[in-house]
């Protein structure tokens, strides 16, 4: 199993300043292939491959002293970031997705430097990080690392520096969950509500930090453009989003973590950001509660704790009874579930949430999830018995 650890970085001035040059540079790498490649395609139809531009870079290095400074391994993981970013370009393209063609990276859209093997150009010891041509840095290490280090990755974010180590922990024998199953429904009012009727409060944290944004964005519109103090006041904002991320990923782990620990089967919706983000009205709260990234932290410790996830097909659970299957149809504004048919009453998302598990447990089947409980709701016609 592979999983990352990161590590806040204490740089002095000089590391910094090293640092930044070296993100600089692999900057203008990633940007010098994308141009070549961009060129060579257009001018004469032919594609330049990583190799191509590796054997170029080696002959660069001969007269570009700050490509020089680089180390060559880390060189070649930025060159192939752009290789990768178009072949997801091309499957998008083939896939009739919206294709995003890969973009020449501004100096606030480069962040990381990873290092592909450990050990070549960076290593920790104790607290110390050894970075080729920096020095060395000292390292909060805030817990110890895992298993076998594979990867290191530099990054920036805001102001600060962090060490992201991917460590391979070897085979684990993690024994299955023997919790029982749950469905749960993302929404805005309340950000999570369990078939069980339990509810999670939305903190909807980017909201609460609007009036602070307001006035920090005021702040750089009033600086003169491609001044220093504009720069200042961009690097003020962009702190407040990072510490909204950080808050964001914080109740993340914070409610994945209680879900895993109660329950061996989640049931989730699969969801479609895209399409619900083009309601222009609850756009800015549906990124707010950022669900894709819940669900990415829900799986990943689900799969350590032996308790597994399944996405289900949304489509009808708001609207459909949980007990009798009929559709009773509700606009967005009604938040209560009264069914005509067979008279259950019950809040609207609770409702979905039942309908939630009753699929996620019939795509996985009794054998897949190893409780013994009948989920039977009172006058229900229909039974899931998980045996
Ligand atoms: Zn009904």
């Amino acid at each position: 199993m592979r999983t990352a650890f990161k590590y806040r970085l204490f740089v002095n001035a000089n590391q910094e300043r090293e640092l930044g040059v070296m993100l600089e540079s692999h900057r203008r790498l990633y940007n010098a292939y994308l141009d070549m490649r961009q060129l060579a395609y257009e001018q004469y139809g032919v594609t330049i491959t990583y190799c191509d531009c590796s054997g170029w870079f080696k002959h660069q290095r001969i007269s570009n002293p700050y490509f020089a400074r680089l180390n060559f391994s880390s060189a070649q993981a930025t060159m192939r970031r752009l290789d990768k970013a178009f072949r997801a370009f091309f499957r998008r393209l083939k896939a009739k997705e919206k294709p995003g063609y890969p973009r020449f990276k501004s100096r606030d859209r480069f962040e990381s430097i990873e290092f592909p093997s450990y050990g070549d150009g960076i290593r920790l010891n104790g607290n110390r990080l050894r970075v080729q041509h920096v020095g060395t840095i000292r390292v909060k290490l805030h817990r110890p690392v895992e298993g076998t280090v594979k990867t290191a990755t530099i990054k920036r974010e805001g102001d600060k520096w962090f060490l992201v180590l991917s460590c391979d922990l070897g085979e684990v024998a993690i024994p299955k969950s023997n919790n029982p199953p749950v469905g749960i429904d993302l929404g805005l009012k309340s950000f999570l509500t369990a078939s069980d009727g339990e509810r999670e409060p939305n903190p909807r944290l980017l909201k609460t930090q609007l009036p602070e944004l307001r006035r920090k964005g005021r702040a750089v519109s009033r600086k003169k453009r491609f001044g220093l103090n504009r720069r200042k006041a961009v690097g003020r904002l962009r702190s407040v989003y990072v510490r909204v991320r950080n808050l964001r990923r914080e109740h993340h782990h914070q409610v994945a973590c209680r879900l895993v620990r109660r329950y061996g089967l989640i049931a989730v919706e699969r969801l479609n950001i895209r399409g619900m983000v083009k309601n222009r009205r609850l756009a800015r709260a549906i990124s707010d509660a950022g669900w894709s990234g819940f669900i990415g932290i829900l799986k990943h410790k689900a799969e350590k704790a032996g308790a597994s996830v399944v996405e289900v097909d949304p489509r009808g659970t708001s609207q459909e009874c949980s007990r009798c299957g009929q559709e009773v149809h509700k606009d967005l504004s009604v938040r209560w579930h009264d069914c005509p048919h067979c008279g259950l009453s019950l809040n609207r998302d609770h409702n979905a949430a039942l309908n939630i598990l009753a699929r996620g447990l019939a795509r996985t089947g009794p054998a897949e999830c190893n409780v013994k409980v009948a989920l039977h709701f009172p006058g229900s016609r229909r039974v899931y018995a998980t045996e």
